[in-house]
């Protein structure tokens, strides 16, 4: 794209997304965002009710075309090797990587081994081992987008949250490097990073989540896909490193 577009109508025709994640909250906003504007998606989630829910809502929107959802766990190296299996298949090409799966947790203090060995592998290496198979893949084509959402957490680091805040401070390293690693290839890379988003990570009920977006100390979902399509709509010469995105009176 020449100069910053107009982003309505099928803007993303002919674009493959694959999305970690996706079958709730930020991945699934953005799924549906992606696909209506043209996008085609691949998505995954490890239950397959809310994967049953969402793909019933592609229909509703006639949009079943144009995704595919699978199980899987991003945490599981053979789960990852199928994953991109189904994208070379359904997919075909890849040109976007959304990783954005990840599990909240407490404090280190909290659980054992198991419990944060996989924590890491889901929020950590599972970005790693994506981002791997999908540059492998850009790197033959004409270069591609890995967006990675991360966290406000990374920054804040508050108390109470010790292992979430490792993870997302370490993808934030990681995306500054890989960023480095990786335009020359023709490959963008940017860090989302959102403040509270009302979703499943977050306590409290739907409705009060309504409550605080209404009062504006939480973001919905939908705001992120916003940013998803942002960032994927910029003219090639512009790579938009990094977006920190909050509620407007979530002031910490
Ligand atoms: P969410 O609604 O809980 O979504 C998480 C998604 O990841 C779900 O589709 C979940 O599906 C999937 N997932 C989790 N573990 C997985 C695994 N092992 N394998 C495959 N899929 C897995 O939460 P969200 O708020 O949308 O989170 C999306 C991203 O936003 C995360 O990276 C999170 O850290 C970031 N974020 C969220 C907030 C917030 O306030 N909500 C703030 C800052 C950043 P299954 O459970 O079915 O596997």
């Amino acid at each position: 794209m020449e100069n910053a577009p107009d982003i309505h109508g099928k803007i993303l025709e002919g674009i493959s997304v694959l999305i970690t994640g996706g079958t709730t909250g930020i991945g699934r906003a953005t799924a549906l965002l992606l696909a209506e504007h043209g996008a085609k998606i691949l998505f995954f989630g490890r239950h397959e009710k809310e994967l049953n829910d969402v793909t019933e809502e592609f229909t509703k929107n006639a949009l079943e075309d144009k995704v595919m959802g699978v199980i899987a766990d991003v945490s599981r190296k053979d789960d990852i090797d199928f994953i991109f299996q189904q994208a070379d298949g359904f997919l075909g090409q890849l040109n976007v990587l959304v990783n954005n799966a990840s599990l909240g947790y407490k404090s280190i203090m909290e659980g054992n081994y198991d419990d944060w060995q996989y924590i890491l592998q889901v929020n950590l290496l599972g970005y790693m081992a994506c981002t791997h198979e999908a540059v492998k893949r850009m790197k033959d084509k004409n270069g591609g987008h890995i967006i990675n959402i991360g966290s406000m957490s990374a920054d804040i680091r508050e108390k109470g949250s010790s292992v979430y805040v490792a993870t997302k401070a370490g993808i934030q390293g990681f995306s500054e490097a890989l960023r480095k690693e990786v335009n020359p290839l023709g490959i963008k890379v940017t860090l989302i990073e959102p403040g509270a988003v009302g979703t499943n990570m977050q306590p409290g009920s739907s409705e009060d989540h309504r409550e605080k977006t209404k009062e504006m100390e939480m973001l919905k979902a939908e705001d992120i896909a916003q940013c998803v399509l942002y960032v994927l709509t910029q003219p090639k010469r512009c790579d938009v490193v990094e977006v920190k995105i909050r509620p407007h009176l979530q002031l910490i």
